[in-house]
């Protein structure tokens, strides 16, 4: 960002400084203010972007494994340094409290460290002999020039969680950040470019769907990495596919968190809260719906009743749960409260009436618990992406994983039970992408890939770990024959037959 308040494109290694044609606004929502404005990319910005980073691939794609690994290193130790200040910044525009905005770059730290390894990873296979002398092996090049898209509500995650792999693998990005909190994307370039990688190997443009389709049309760009709501991950996925690019698009969810009559429901309050509420529910790892399963409804109601009377909403350092990313946004999540009454659900806790410490301007709403609700109610139909935890109840284990099943969504699900034989058959039987046994948010860690099944993912490859280094690389298989020195013609020095 530069002094103006105007947070600007990063393209070939410095920030763009011409004036945008259009631009939007960045909130502090916790204040409710408009903090600065972000510039809004134009097609022939993004152009621009794309040519850079063509140029630049034409090097990188050729930098040694070493260089590589020494630039991700460099960059690890630059982000740990400076991950108190990334975190502040998430926190100043997401909103989120500044020890979750320090958890979600302590991910995103994970991910860099992954693509440390890349010596590793890009190791191919080799046959010897497949024929007689004949030699079959197989190596992994780059795509070339990649879009990263990404979501308002892990600024600095996700995008690390596609960057450091695909610059890794030889790739050359253009990144383009959520309009809604753009600065911590440009400090990731920064400091990229601090640790030594090249001009235009990563690029960040902002802006809305001008940039994004943009992105998705161009003829340069190879593949996409998408990561937002389901009917924006569907349409990138098409756009991109009929475009000729591989897509990997990562859309929304709706967590189902089953609690089994023998579950610890003390650790399962503790969960549902936890999942439910941080980072204000704006996550696509959050609970969102709490089945309890025969017997334990009511006393499980009870004990996540209180414990959200304890929650601290605000912006100190010592709350818990801060304000929604913008005030329309507020707004939404605030009108299923009113849909949720109607619909006949039990309003058991109203977040409205949570006390809040902070500016009354910021875009606050408190933790909400709706009992009794039906598979046909909005708020149970919907991703709500708010502070708003439903719970429904099933007579039998049965009737949870058909619930889980039928939904729309697969992103992640949990189950919390002591009895083991329940747990392996969950999740032998559920149709989600990511499964907790007594863990509420099962993010994977950085050597497995995160993604989700049905209308969670679009496309086959999930984000980081292996599925993400096969994402950022294509196969070659090579065959190859060499006769022996005796049969070449050229004397090297080698005993004749050998
Ligand atoms: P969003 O879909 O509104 O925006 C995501 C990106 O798409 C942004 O960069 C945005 O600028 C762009 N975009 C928005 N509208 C567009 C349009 N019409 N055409 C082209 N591009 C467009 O999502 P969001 O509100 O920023 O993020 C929250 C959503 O992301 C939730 O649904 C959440 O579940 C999902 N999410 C999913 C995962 C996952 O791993 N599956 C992770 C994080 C967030």
């Amino acid at each position: 960002m530069t002094e103006t308040g105007m947070i600007r494109h990063w393209i070939g290694g410095r920030h763009w400084e011409a004036a945008p044609d259009r631009t939007g606004d960045v909130y502090d929502p916790a204040t409710g203010k408009v903090a600065n404005q972000v510039a809004f990319a134009s097609v022939s910005e993004v152009d621009r972007a794309v040519e850079v980073a063509a140029e630049a691939f034409a090097q990188w794609r050729n930098a040694s494994l070493a260089q590589r690994s020494t630039v991700m290193f460099k960059f690890r130790e630059l982000l740990n340094a400076r991950k108190g200040e990334l975190a502040e910044l998430v926190s100043s525009e997401h909103g989120k409290v500044v020890s979750d905005a320090a958890g979600e770059v302590q991910r995103a730290l994970e991910s860099v460290e992954y693509a440390c390894g890349i010596p590793a990873l890009l190791k191919g296979g080799f046959s010897e002999n497949a024929s007689t002398k004949v030699d079959v092996y197989s190596i992994q090049q780059p795509v070339g020039v990649v879009g990263v898209i990404s979501p308002f509500n892990f600024p600095a995650m996700v995008p690390l969680w596609f960057v450091p792999t695909a610059i890794a693998c030889g790739n050359t990005v253009v990144l383009k950040p959520s309009e809604k909190d753009p600065s911590a994307s440009v400090l990731i370039a920064e400091l990229f470019a601090e640790a030594g990688l090249p001009d235009g190997v990563l690029n960040v443009v902002h802006g809305d769907k001008v940039a994004v389709d943009r992105l998705l049309e161009h003829p340069v760009v190879k593949a996409i990495s998408f990561v937002g709501s389901t009917p924006i991950a569907r349409y990138v996925y098409e756009t991109g596919t009929a475009h000729g690019k591989r897509v990997q698009a990562l859309g929304g969810a709706k967590n189902h968190m089953v609690v089994l009559p023998d579950a610890d429901l003390d650790l399962a309050a503790d969960a549902a809260v936890s999942a439910g509420f941080g980072s204000a529910g704006e996550r696509c790892m959050a609970i969102s719906v709490v089945v309890a399963v025969g017997p334990a409804g009511d006393e499980l109601v009870e004990k996540i009743k209180t414990r959200i009377a304890d929650v601290r909403v605000g912006s100190g350092p010592s709350c818990e749960m801060g304000p929604l990313v913008t005030g329309a946004h507020r707004d939404k999540v605030t009108s299923y409260l009113d849909a949720g009454v109607s619909a006949g659900a039990s309003l058991v806790v109203d977040g409205r009436d949570h006390p809040v410490e902070g500016d009354a301007s910021g875009f606050w709403l408190g933790p909400t618990l709706f009992d009794h609700v039906g598979a046909d109610m909005t708020i149970y139909t919907d991703e709500i992406f708010g502070p708003v935890l439903s719970v429904v109840r099933t007579a039998t284990y049965e009737e949870a994983v058909e619930l889980v099943n039928s939904n729309r969504y697969g992103n992640g699900t949990a189950i919390f039970t002591n009895d083991g034989g329940a747990a392996r058959r969950f999740q032998n039987e559920v149709e989600v992408g990511m499964v907790g046994v007594n863990v509420p948010i099962p993010v994977p860690v950085a050597y497995y890939s995160f993604g989700g099944w049905k209308e969670s993912l679009f496309g086959d490859a999930h984000a980081y770990g292996p599925h993400g280094v096969h994402f950022f690389t294509r196969s070659k298989v090579v065959t190859s024959r060499w006769l022996d020195p005796s049969h070449g013609g050229v004397n090297l020095g080698f005993p004749q037959n050998t």
